[in-house]
C-alpha cells in the first residue's frame, strides 16, 4: 500500500490482477507457442469444421500436437514433454480459447488414455504404445461411460471373461472422444477380481467404434461409441496396476484438472469478443460499452474470468507440489466450467443477434461448454463431492 499510483505497474486489461506474474519464462513461452499454433491451425477453420461437424485434420492435428510437445504433456519419459502441471493449463487455457474440441482431443489423449498406460501400464505397455502417442502418430481413446451407466460407473456392464491365458471383453461404451480414430482404446470393464483397465488396439477384431453424429456441441471433435463383441485379448492387455474403479477415476482426476483451466480459455475468447463489440457496436449514438448495463456485465465478467484463471494456477501449484486433492479438482472443474458458461452467456447478449452468428465464436463456446459441463463429471457429481467432503455425510445413493 506505500506505492503510489505513479510508481504502480500500468492496470493491464487483459490481465488485471498481475496474475502473469506468477509464470516463469519457461511458462510463457509454453503459453506462447500453444497460442500461436491455435492462432495458425485452429481459428482460420474452426468454424468451417465446426458447422460440418467434423474434425477432418485430426490425424495430422495430432501429430502437430505432438510436434510441440502438448500431448502426454506434464507426463514423464517415453517422448513425453515432462512438463509442469501449469505449464499443462496453460496449454489447455490457449487450446480450449480456441476450441473445446481441441482441448478435448489432447486431454483425452494425454490426460485420460496416456495417464492411464503411463500410471498403471507394464513397461511392455508404456514400450509399445506411449512413444507413438506423444507424436501424435497412434490417438488414444478412454472407454468408461456406457449407454446406460454414466455418473455411476461401478454399475458398468462391460465385462471382461478369462478363456485361459487371453481376456475376452464384451460390451459397448458410449459417448467415447476421439473412438474412431483411435489405434488403441483403454477400456474399462467388470472382471472376477474387480473393475479393471485394457489397452485394446482397435484392430482387434470384434472391436468397432461408430462415429456418434447430430451432436449440437462439441461438434469440432470426434465422439463415438464403442462396441466389443468378444474382443479378445492377450494376458498382457490388462493394465496390471489399475486394479477397481480408483483407477480410471485417478485419469479423471487428470483431465478434470486441465478442464479447470481450459474452461477459462473459453471464458477469455468471449469475454474478449464481447469488450471488442461493445466498444464498436453503437445503439443511441454512441459504443454500446460506454451504457452502465455493459459495462456491469463485463465487469462481472472479467471478475470471473480472473478469478477462475487465479484459481487455476493455486491448484496447478498444488499439482506440481504434489498436495492437490480430488475434492480441490472438483471444486475446480464445478466453478469453472459454471462461471465459462455464464460468461459466455453474458457475452451472447452483448453481441446481440450476432451472438448466435457462428461469424462470432461466442455461441459456439457456450455450445461447447455445455459438454464440458457434463463430461468429466456433472456439475452435479461435482457438487456431491464437495457436499460430502464438506459435511462427511455422502449423498450419492
Ligand atoms: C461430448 C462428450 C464427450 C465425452 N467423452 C467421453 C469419453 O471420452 N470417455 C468416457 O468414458 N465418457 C465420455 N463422455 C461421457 C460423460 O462422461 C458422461 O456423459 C457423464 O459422465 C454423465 O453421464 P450421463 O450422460 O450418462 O448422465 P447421467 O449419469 O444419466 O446423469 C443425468 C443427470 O442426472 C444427474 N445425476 C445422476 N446421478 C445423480 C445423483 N446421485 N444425484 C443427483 N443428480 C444425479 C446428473 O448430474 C445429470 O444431470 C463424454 C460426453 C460427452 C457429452
Amino acid at each position: 500500500m506505500s506505492a503510489t499510483p505513479s510508481s504502480l505497474p500500468p492496470f493491464d486489461p487483459g490481465d488485471p490482477l498481475g496474475i502473469d506474474d506468477l509464470l516463469t519464462d519457461e511458462d510463457r513461452a509454453v503459453r506462447a507457442t500453444v497460442r500461436q499454433w491455435a492462432a495458425d491451425r485452429v481459428l482460420p477453420q474452426i468454424a468451417d469444421w465446426y458447422e460440418r461437424g467434423e474434425l477432418p485434420d485430426i490425424r495430422e492435428l495430432a501429430r502437430e500436437l505432438g510436434a510441440i510437445g502438448a500431448l502426454g504433456m506434464s507426463l514423464t519419459g517415453y517422448g513425453c514433454a515432462g512438463a509442469s502441471h501449469v505449464q499443462y493449463g496453460l496449454a489447455c487455457l490457449e487450446l480450449e480459447a480456441a476450441d473445446s474440441g481441441i482441448r478435448s482431443l489432447v486431454s483425452v489423449q494425454g490426460s485420460l488414455a496416456m495417464y492411464a498406460i503411463w500410471r498403471f501400464g507394464s513397461e511392455e505397455q508404456k514400450q509399445r504404445w506411449l512413444p507413438g502417442m506423444a507424436s501424435g502418430e497412434i490417438i488414444g481413446c478412454f472407454g468408461l461411460t456406457e449407454p446406460d451407466h454414466g455418473s455411476d460407473p461401478a454399475s458398468m456392464r462391460t465385462h471382461a471373461r478369462r478363456e485361459g491365458s487371453d481376456w475376452v471383453l464384451t460390451g459397448r461404451k458410449m459417448w467415447i472422444t476421439n473412438g474412431s480414430v483411435a489405434g488403441v482404446a483403454v477400456v474399462w470393464a467388470h472382471t472376477d477380481d474387480g473393475i479393471r483397465g485394457f489397452a485394446v488396439p482397435t484392430d482387434s477384431p470384434g472391436f468397432s467404434a461408430p462415429e456418434i453424429k447430430h451432436k449440437w456441441s462439441l461438434r469440432a471433435s470426434v465422439t463415438s461409441e464403442l462396441v466389443l463383441d468378444e474382443v479378445r485379448l492377450p494376458a498382457d492387455a490388462v493394465l496390471p496396476g489399475a486394479k477397481g474403479l480408483g483407477a480410471p477415476l485417478r485419469c479423471l482426476g487428470q483431465a478434470r484438472y486441465g478442464i479447470v483451466w481450459g474452461a477459462m480459455g473459453a471464458a477469455r475468447t468471449c469475454f474478449e469478443t464481447a469488450v471488442d463489440y461493445a466498444r464498436t457496436r453503437e445503439q443511441f449514438g454512441r459504443p454500446i460499452g460506454g451504457f452502465q448495463l455493459t459495462q456491469a456485465k463485463l465487469a462481472d465478467m472479467a471478475l470471473e474470468l480472473h478469478k477462475g484463471v487465479l484459481l487455476a494456477h493455486h491448484l496447478g501449484r498444488r499439482c506440481d507440489a504434489g498436495t492437490l486433492r480430488p475434492e480441490q479438482i472438483s471444486f475446480g472443474k464445478l466453478n469453472n466450467v459454471r462461471e465459462a458458461i455464464e460468461i459466455c452467456r453474458t457475452s451472447r447478449t452483448i453481441l446481440g443477434a450476432n451472438g448466435i452468428s457462428l461469424e462470432y465464436p461466442v455461441m459456439r463456446h457456450a455450445t461447447n461448454l455445455e459438454s464440458v459441463l457434463t463430461y468429466e463429471g456433472t456439475a452435479e457429481m461435482h457438487q456431491l463431492v464437495l457436499g460430502k467432503a464438506l459435511t462427511g455425510l455422502d449423498a450419492f445413493r
